[in-house]
């Protein structure tokens, strides 16, 4: 344990009803995380994460609202295609054995073919293998490698599917793996100023190309050296989307950030100072929040409102209660017009991911412990009472601790929240989540 592997991400593409939902909830079952009161994460499943033996990823629905005409099926799913070639590392594409290979497929899989990215092309709803093997073989006709049968519904094939898609996997992460660069993933809604932050950032310092080559992807990548040291800001602003209906937009916005925040250890929160915190600025911070990154919040357009020495405490406050389940988070008030605390914004970067990757000694941690215990007296029931035996961290990025209890159901949320705070008190974290998992020692 120790070092945060990136998680590749798996995008699926493919027409309605071929029954890519079905296979999204077969693969999320009960491993998909659900945060308690993070918003937006448990109504629309949008993406998931899933393990497969010694491995996980991310997998990303990229499918939208149901079309009604042939014309709308194709443009949308070029749209899919589009959001996958640029933010998957494999893609899934799904076709119905029942309906067999129809135009727009064929068409798609010419568009997939350009990208070189893996595709693994999977054929569903073979729910009798006798019965429709010699239609599995049609697919072949598509240029894109080996059908992989499957039944969603029965849930086979799923397993050697998994299979193919993980073995692709390697390349890609032990690449990233080796990047001592801070990455930084500038996300919020749209018109809040990300692309104007990055080229303000960019504007002052020398920028320097990126050498990992042949992916799509590292195009919105800005490398950027700053007092010696290198960063890459991941931008989600990237394409522009017109005439599209809110819906999609949204989930274009969820999957661009989903991805960007995935490949980050850090995410800047970007919110408008003239707009307000809103929800669904909560809806993105949730992202990042569930996946454990280290968070700031950036305020910008802080030149824009006419301001008393009132005002930052007034916004820090809404920020607060709208964000509440990021208490952690740093927040700071930035311009990118004017370039007001540009600089902080660097320094803020720096040592929230510091704490990201602190590492705390046993020793230390049980001491702390064992005064918090002493202080406040852990919850008991029906007569047995809650005693934590001992806590270590068992990695970083987030920072992640195990306690030992004698019984997991009287270790209340609250109680944990409790020793978070006598941890935070010590060392601060500041910008990082903690994870803490909880475990028996009879
Ligand atoms: P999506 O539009 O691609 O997300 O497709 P859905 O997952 O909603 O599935 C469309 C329809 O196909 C639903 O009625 C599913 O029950 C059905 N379906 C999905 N997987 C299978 C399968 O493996 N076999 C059969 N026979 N039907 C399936
Ligand atoms: P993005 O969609 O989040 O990348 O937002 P943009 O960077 O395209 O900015 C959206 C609009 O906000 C543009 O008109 C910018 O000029 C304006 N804007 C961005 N940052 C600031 C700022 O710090 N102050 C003011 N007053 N306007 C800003």
């Amino acid at each position: 344990m120790g070092k945060r592997k990136t998680k590749p991400i798996v995008a699926v593409v493919g027409r309605p009803n071929v029954g890519k939902s079905t296979l999204f909830n077969v693969l999320a079952g009960e491993m998909i995380s659900i945060v308690k009161d993070t918003p937006g994460i448990t109504r629309d499943r949008i993406y998931a994460d899933v393990s497969w033996l010694d491995m996980s990823f991310t997998l990303i629905d990229t499918g939208g609202i149901e079309p009604d005409s042939k014309d709308v099926i194709l443009s949308q799913m070029r749209e899919q295609a589009e959001i996958a070639i640029e933010t998957a590392d494999v893609i899934l594409f799904m076709v119905d054995v029942k309906q067999g290979l129809v135009d727009a497929d064929a068409k798609v899989a010419d568009m997939l073919r350009k990208s070189k990215k893996p595709i693994v092309l999977v054929v569903n709803k073979v729910d009798h293998v006798e019965k429709y093997m010699a239609d599995v073989y049609e697919f072949y006709n598509m240029g894109i490698g080996d059908p992989h049968p499957i039944s969603a519904a029965n849930r086979t094939g799923i397993g050697d599917m998994l299979d193919v898609v993980t073995s692709y996997f390697n390349k890609t992460v032990s690449a990233e793996e080796e990047d001592e660069r801070i990455k930084v993933a500038i996300v919020g809604k749209p018109n809040v100023g990300k692309s104007s932050i990055i080229n303000r950032l960019v504007g002052e310092n020398r920028v320097i190309v990126s050498d990992i080559a042949g992916t799509t992807r590292d195009a919105i990548d800005t490398d950027i050296r700053y007092n010696g040291k290198d960063y890459v800001f991941i931008d989600t602003a990237g394409l522009r989307k017109k005439n599209k209906i809110k819906e999609e937009l949204e989930r274009y916005m969820i999957v661009r950030t989903v991805s960007a925040v995935e490949r980050a250890d850090i995410a800047v929160l970007v919110i408008d100072a003239v707009e307000g915190v809103t929800e669904q600025d909560a809806k993105i911070a949730g992202i990042a929040h569930e996946r454990g990154k280290a968070v700031i919040i950036a305020v910008n357009k802080w030149d824009a409102i006419e301001k008393d020495n009132k005002t930052v405490n007034k916004f820090t406050n809404k920020v607060r209660e709208v964000l509440s389940f990021m208490s952690y988070a740093e927040i700071i008030f930035i311009s990118a017009v004017t370039g007001q605390r540009l600089p902080k914004l660097y320094e803020t970067i720096d040592i929230v991911n510091e704490n990201h990757s602190m590492r705390v000694s046993t020793g230390v941690l049980n001491e702390i412990m064992a005064e918090a215990v002493a202080l406040q007296q852990p919850p008991s029931d029906k007569g047995k009472r809650l005693r934590l035996y001992y806590i270590t961290q068992v990695s970083v990025k987030p920072p992640t601790f195990v306690i030992f209890v004698n019984d997991k159901e009287l270790m209340h949320f609250s109680y944990t929240r409790y020793i978070e705070n006598k941890i935070r008190e010590a060392f601060g974290f500041r910008g990082t989540p903690l994870k803490f998992i909880i475990r028996e020692r009879k």
